[in-house]
């Protein structure tokens, strides 16, 4: 062991017995020019790097490319238009019974929560509900004028 030859790191320069440097056929010695440690800590170090730059390759594909992106999305979209809206439209059809049923039930199941909900909304906003109550009031008082006035109008035709 104490013949051992040593080999200068690249990296770190300390002089290491070549056993501390991984084979490598291209090196003198047969070893890395990197001792073991700086070797696994290089490589480490591209690897994040590597990552780095593949994740910022990603990122400037999507910057460059966002509009062919969206517009295929968009394109998508409009080239299955009817598609889309007949799958939809089936489904509509075919589980209407379903449909139907879930509403029922989820009204069935939360109608307390519903009509709680109204109440306080009601009761939260008085104004407004005055308003409504108000227009309703006039459409109902302009639907019975305007009978009255049409049954003059027409009186007053025949005479
Ligand atoms: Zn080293």
């Amino acid at each position: 062991m104490k013949n051992e030859p040593t080999k200068r790191c690249a990296k770190c320069l300390c002089h290491k017995p070549i056993s501390e440097f991984y084979r490598s056929q291209r090196e003198v010695f047969g070893r890395g020019s990197y001792c073991k440690v700086c070797d696994k800590a290089d490589k480490k170090a591209r690897y994040a790097k590597n990552k780095e730059r593949i994740q910022q390759q990603r990122k400037d594909y999507y910057q460059t490319h966002r509009e062919n992106l969206l517009a295929y999305g968009k394109r998508y979209y409009v080239e299955h238009k009817e598609d889309l809206k007949a799958y939809f439209q089936e489904y509509r059809e075919t589980h209407k019974e379903e449909i139907a049923h879930q509403r029922k039930g989820y009204y069935q199941r939360n109608r307390e929560k519903c009509l709680a909900a109204a109440t306080a909304w009601q009761k939260a906003h008085p104004e407004k509900r005055k308003a409504s109550q108000l227009r309703y009031q006039q459409r109902k008082n302009r639907r019975k004028r305007n009978e009255h006035s049409s049954r003059d109008s027409r009186a007053r035709g025949r005479l």
